[in-house]
């Protein structure tokens, strides 16, 4: 396996170029929180493959609920007003379940065509009340919103940006909130003021509000580091794009469904957007599955005079009946038990990677629920960033799996954790422990 991949296989990213020396790892089997290796290895996964697999793995009811939906009907267009069952009935149960009067549900395959869609349907939107000069798109340095060209250029990482002429002109950046290393420092009100004139500046320069069609922003910046922004901060954001009149799009693809502790982290914010985007935990990693979740308001404008929306895209495999029918199973786990185990086991993730302040090598621990980040430094006074090849960052992801252990090793020296909601208090001490373990190894 390891010769065949080092021939054929082209993998995304390629960040960790530990490949090319020792060969990919071969995964094998996992069961709740527990992956087994080709060599029969067993680690907890504490990045839930890639923040995805909130239920954990091997419930047998999804397995049952994909079975069973393959037997009835494996597969169904939404296209010439056709449809299935689980999809029509997914869409129903999300709009019951999201914040506000997000009542319309638009399937795609994952979380870049999600994001692509909204750009779609906010031009839609803008053109259908007269607006289309409001076509410039606002968006966060650190952020990340998905691998498709458009996507990736609201994406600020410049990594995904190689080579492709992206960001477009239309697709400008202002900072992160990012408060560790912050210029105005981390006091929440004035991180929040520095956002709102950072924003209103950014409005100004590419040519008034009249001119700006939406704002994107993930409640915690996922990709960038688990950065958590201080309280009030979204909702500031949210009350000035509704008073410049500027779309406010909540990107919820990791954190949404449970990863910070409600179904969405709008509902932590007490802010309803305009547009949400959500993917990864919606069917928990089982099958592909996205969806754009847009406001009534929203969806009347580009409504045509018979009441539905005339989208101008889709995908063969939009509203998959399996995707969905592992979405409502997920949706039945979330509610019988699994938010709630997963609001414990934050509450004791959080404690356990606070409790690893003290470690020299450690500058900053932050996060919410079961989403959190380790930023490791060298220096903690100056707060000096580990070395910035990925190097020294991919040491930390090795010694992590040889203890036991997955996690995110970020190049710039943070570590991800994205556990399973499912994990066992003794799988929560297990990941801070063997983390602790790869620290100290870190520094010997
Ligand atoms: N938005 C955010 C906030 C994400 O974290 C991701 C994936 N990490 C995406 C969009 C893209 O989702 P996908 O990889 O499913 O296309």
């Amino acid at each position: 396996l390891i010769e065949l991949d080092r021939d054929h296989w082209i993998h995304p990213v390629a960040s960790y170029r530990g490949h090319e020396k020792a060969g990919v790892r071969v995964l094998r089997s996992a069961k709740g929180a527990t992956i087994t290796d080709a060599e029969g290895r067993q680690l907890i996964d504490g990045f839930a493959g890639l923040w995805c697999v909130n239920a954990g793995y091997g419930q047998e009811s999804i397995v049952e609920a994909a079975a069973n939906q393959m037997r009835e009907l494996a597969y169904a267009t939404g296209y010439f007003g056709l449809g299935s069952e689980p999809a029509i009935r997914l869409a129903a149960e999300l709009a019951e379940r999201a914040p506000g009067d997000l009542k319309r549900v638009y399937f795609t395959l994952g979380g870049s065509d999600a994001v692509d869609s909204t750009v779609r349907f906010i031009r839609y939107y803008q053109q259908a009340r007269g607006k289309p000069q409001k076509d410039q798109f606002i968006s966060i340095e650190q952020g990340y919103h998905g691998s498709s060209t458009v996507g990736a250029g609201l994406t600020a990482l410049p990594a995904f940006h190689a080579g492709f002429g992206v960001p477009y002109d239309w697709q400008h950046k202002i900072p992160s909130h990012y408060t560790y290393r912050n210029p105005v420092g981390s006091d929440p009100a004035a991180v929040i003021a520095a956002s709102l004139a950072a924003l209103k500046a950014k409005v100004d320069e590419v040519g008034g509000a009249e001119r700006v069609a939406a704002f994107y922003c993930e409640p915690i910046q996922g990709s960038g580091g688990v950065l958590v922004p201080p309280p009030g901060w979204v909702k500031a954001m949210r009350d000035l794009c509704a008073e410049l009149d500027i779309l406010f799009v909540a990107d919820e693809v990791i954190t949404g469904f449970g990863r910070t502790g409600p179904l969405f982290a709008c509902e932590d914010e007490g802010i309803v957007p305009d547009l949400m985007t959500t993917a990864k935990g919606l069917t928990s990693g089982y099958v592909p599955m996205g969806a754009v979740l847009m406001s009534q308001k929203v969806y009347d404008v580009i409504a045509d005079g018979s009441g539905a929306a005339a989208v101008g895209h889709g995908y063969t495999y939009s509203a998959h009946p399996v995707s969905a029918a592992v979405g409502l199973e997920v949706l039945r786990l979330y509610e019988n038990g699994l938010l709630e185990n997963g609001r414990k086991a934050g509450a004791r993730l959080m404690a356990g990677l606070e409790s690893l302040s003290d470690h020299p090598l450690v500058g900053e621990v932050r996060g919410r629920g079961m989403l959190a980040a380790v930023e490791l430094v060298t220096d903690k006074a100056k707060k000096t960033p580990l070395p910035a090849a990925s190097a020294p960052a991919q040491r930390v992801f090795d010694r992590a799996w040889n203890n036991g252990l997955v996690i995110r090793a970020f190049g710039n020296g943070v570590l991800g954790y994205a556990p399973p909601l499912c994990c066992t208090e003794a799988e929560i001490d297990a990941i801070v422990e063997r983390t602790r373990k790869t620290l100290d190894e870190t520094l010997a």
